[in-house]
């Protein structure tokens, strides 16, 4: 990346964060002048102190040394302070920016979070500025950066005015290459050998450690699903009953193998750069002690002001050197950075209209199909064509059909986490998508068949919110038929925990996948909403459970719309209205009896699921 792009960059994401902590720049560029500083103050005290100790005036000389001790010792504390202060406020800028990252995909659109190539370029961006650092060590790279221009500002302002000394010796030869011209040319080839060649060497080095990190990534990925793994009781279960053992310690051994041999390699690309440094650095050291030498010779300046024109050229040289690694650090910081950003500033590609949704206890909502086709963003083909149907009021309506027919996407499309791609959906008479799109989310209470709970209080999982009203969620677990718990969940309202304990009280309890589901059907009903969805509510259930909620299903769903979608035939027998959905299209629509009659595919499911039930 070109340098100038680089810090352009840079500051534009400096910027943007900067509404979050707006004490962070100025910090950062107090410590860094004060850090580059310190240095320089027993640098610009060596040569009075070594002059007044030259004239044999020890009270002076005690004198400075004194100040300068003060002096060394202040800012020095002040510089450490204010480093500690750097290190904590960007750290804790860092968390606020992971917490945003980490929020963003629950307000992007569906459709964007489930392109997988997103969340991949996302999740492989995240997990590289784990490892690389993140913006806290990008702010502390920076406040570096600083620090080492400042201390090559003061180091060069010192090194300039010993080239400019011209030499008084009798030997001409020495005082021409003690001769300001010769001295600069000294600086500039100095200056050349420290940027351009030690330049090359840790970027060679660095882009050597990039391209093994990309290898890492992987098996650090892989290392991280393994490590979940063992830590999800169902996977140990299923490891158990197969005799897996053996393949996840094999998987786990290899995978840590691999990331021990990356890492010894990435040490060695490491190692050789900061050889090459040390020894340029000690080659460096040894030619400025020798040009200030020949300039105490030449008597260009004072033998007093030896050690602080050589400190000044050692200086400088660290200075150029600590930047050009710095600025490494952040351009490859920065390629992370910046995938981060684009995610950041993903756009809903969902229009959201204005239009209020019309509060109406009456549940008087018209949805309808125009001429819906469908397909995914990485599919040639449609997945729901043509499809144009009425979802009639307050009726129970089925959704059947088999396996990839395009039930679930039919409901993802209603529920707006999909656009079609042609035609259009309605909600008494206006396109869903005029609607301010959060209202019009709200009409909706889903029950997934991965129905998702989540590892936090019941009461929360039920009102799916902090702030719940007690009694309404114990009259929703009622309801969905979690009666039989009463003592084991009532009173714990507020503290079982779903998966862990991770409740304020530490407290779990344990639930059956027929208990779960249930509290997702109470989770449904909770909300309220004027259409429930249910996909295959009762999956998880024993056949009794499943008799039991459909008993009850006028109790649990009222007079509101019902859309129910089931492969099992059985289940769906006493909706109203049931549309047969084969390979995209509406292929039958009508009730049990009428669709019976006719024959077609309805009935052929049907007659092949019959033989098991002992029904008709
Ligand atoms: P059903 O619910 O009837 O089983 P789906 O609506 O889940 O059917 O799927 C319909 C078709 O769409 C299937 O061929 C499926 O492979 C495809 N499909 C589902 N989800 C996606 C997706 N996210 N990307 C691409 N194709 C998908």
């Amino acid at each position: 990346m070109k340098i100038g792009k680089l810090h352009k960059d840079t500051f534009k994401i400096m910027k943007r964060f900067h509404s979050l902590d707006h004490s962070m720049g100025p910090l950062i560029i107090v410590s860094a002048f004060v850090a580059g500083l310190v240095p320089f103050i027993s640098i610009a005290f060596s040569a009075p102190i070594l002059n007044e100790l030259i004239n044999k005036q020890y009270k002076v000389a005690f004198k400075y040394s004194i100040i300068m001790a003060v002096m060394t010792c202040g800012f020095g504390i002040l510089s450490e302070y204010l480093n500690k202060l750097v290190n904590v406020r960007s750290t804790a800028l860092s968390m606020k920016i992971e917490s945003m990252i980490h929020e963003k995909p629950l307000k992007l659109d569906y459709a964007s979070v489930e392109d997988g190539n997103v969340i991949k370029d996302f999740t492989s961006a995240f997990m590289a500025l784990r490892y690389k650092g993140n913006y806290a060590t990008l702010l502390k790279d920076y406040a570096k950066l600083l620090q080492n221009v400042i201390s090559f500002i003061f180091a060069i302002a010192l090194t300039l005015k010993l080239c400019i000394s011209d030499g008084k010796s009798n030997y001409t030869w020495l005082n021409t290459i003690t001769s300001p011209l010769f001295s600069i040319m000294f600086i500039l080839i100095i200056i050349i050998l420290i940027s351009g060649v030690m330049g090359k060497v840790v970027k060679w080095a660095q882009n050597k450690i990039s391209e093994l990190f990309e290898v890492k990534l992987d098996s650090e990925k892989r290392f991280a699903y393994l490590a979940r793994m063992i830590r999800d009781e169902d996977m140990v279960k299923m490891v158990q009953s197969y005799d897996a053992e053996d393949l996840v310690a094999d998987t786990f051994n290899k995978t840590s193998k691999l990331i021990r041999k990356n890492y010894k390699r990435e040490c060695t690309f490491s190692n050789i750069s900061s050889v090459v440094q040390a020894f340029s650095s000690a080659l460096i050291t040894v030619l400025s002690y020798g040009a200030v030498t020949l300039k105490v010779l030449a008597n260009a300046i004072s033998l007093s002001s030896f050690l602080k024109y050589s400190q000044a050229i050692i200086k400088m040289n660290e200075a150029i050197l600590n930047m050009v690694s710095v600025n490494e650090d952040i351009s490859e910081i920065m390629v992370y950075m910046n995938k981060l950003m684009e995610f950041l500033d993903l756009e809903n590609k969902f229009e959201t209209g204005s239009i209020p949704i019309e509060k109406r206890s009456d549940h008087e909502y018209k949805f309808c199909f125009e001429h819906v086709w469908f397909k995914y963003q990485y599919n040639n083909d449609y997945v729901l064509k043509d499809i144009y149907c009425e979802l009639n009021l307050h009726e129970k309506v089925g959704l059947i059909g088999p396996n990839g027919a395009g039930k679930s996407t039919f409901i993802k499309l209603l529920c707006r986490l999909y656009e079609p791609t042609k035609g259009r959906i309605t909600l008494n008479g206006v396109d869903i998508r005029k609607y301010n799109y959060d209202e019009y989310l709200s009409l909706f209470s889903v029950v997934f068949q991965d129905f998702g709970l989540f590892s936090f209080s019941l009461g929360e999982n039920v009102a799916s919110s902090i702030d719940y009203d007690q009694n309404k969620v114990k009259r929703c677990l009622n309801k969905s038929g979690l009666n039989d718990f009463e003592d084991k969940i009532y009173e714990n309202i507020n503290e079982v925990t779903m998966i862990s304990a991770i409740g304020s009280s530490g407290k779990s309890e344990k639930f059956s996948g027929g208990e779960k589901q249930k509290i997702a059907i109470a989770r449904a009903l909770y909300k309220d909403a004027a259409l429930v969805i249910l996909d295959e509510p009762t999956a998880a259930l024993d056949p009794l459970s499943e008799y039991d909620i459909y008993q009850r299903f006028d109790l649990l769903v009222g007079d509101k719309t019902c859309v129910y979608i089931s492969h099992r035939m059985s289940s769906c027998r006493f909706c109203s209205d049931i549309i047969v959905l084969d390979m995209g299209e509406i292929v039958e629509r009508g009730n049990h009896e009428s669709l019976l009659k006719e024959g077609k595919l309805y009935s052929e499911m049907w007659n092949a699921q019959a033989k098991y039930y002992a029904v008709n």
